[in-house]
């Protein structure tokens, strides 16, 4: 029982440990977050800030961007403005974005601009958080990064983020991923003792220690005591 338990926390953490590897991989080797919303949510109120948000994915990652406004009518005119309320769409937005308290507000044409990066597969598991700010048609240079640390520039860099290593984990993204892995894992570890166990009793010997039970009935393994 002690050895089964002491197993499976061992799966746990080699799960662990390559769900954070993938994540590191995806923000290593897919490219950089910046890309075309292709869904915008409902604006909502949270923390003191109107906020109007949208979302993209590609293979292990999941961008949402989000601005602050200070009043509804500001998300309106901004949102009028941009002609994006066509691309409205309901849903729920996960529970692993920042959407802090902020100090400075949006207008149509400028302001605060949040970037919430999750990386991971299956699931997304890992994440950090750009902040920069909108002039216009630019978006300026990350003036924070939260919960991650630099790693260089993408290979075809369109927008000027830095290459950013996630640290932050998202639950339950990161408990499915680590349990997904742990799986694969111990399928990958025991398969083999699975298949000797077939061949060994196929070809008339111990399942545990290969004696050669030919020959003579036996209740029990003559070289080893295991039962048969
Ligand atoms: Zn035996």
């Amino acid at each position: 029982m002690r050895r089964r338990i002491s197993k499976l926390v061992v799966f746990l953490l080699l799960g662990a440990a390559v769900n954070v590897a993938v994540a590191w991989g995806c923000a290593l080797w897919s490219e950089e977050p910046s890309g075309v919303a292709i869904v915008e949510y409902e604006p909502f109120q949270m923390n003191g800030s109107w906020w109007c948000t949208a979302t993209w994915s590609y293979f292990g990652t999941q961008v949402y961007a989000y601005r602050p406004f200070r009043t509804r009518d500001a998300v309106d005119e901004y949102v009028s403005f941009f002609e994006l309320k066509d691309l409205y769409k309901g849903g729920n937005l996960p529970s692993w974005l920042r959407l802090p308290r902020v100090n400075a507000y949006g207008d149509k044409l400028s302001g605060p601009l949040l970037i919430d990066v999750g990386r991971g597969w299956p699931a997304i598991s890992l994440s950090y958080g750009l902040n920069t700010q909108v002039e216009g048609d630019l978006v300026l240079p990350v003036s924070r990064i939260s919960s991650g640390f630099t790693m260089g520039e993408y290979r075809q860099p369109t927008s000027g983020f830095p290459r950013v290593v996630p640290l932050r984990a998202i639950w339950p993204g990161f408990a499915v991923n680590t349990i997904f892995y742990a799986a694969i894992l111990s399928l990958l570890w025991s398969s083999p003792f699975v298949v000797r166990r077939l061949i060994r009793r196929k070809r008339g010997l111990c399942i545990k220690c290969g004696y050669d039970l030919r020959g003579a009935e036996h209740q029990a393994c003559p070289e080893c005591g295991v039962e048969l």
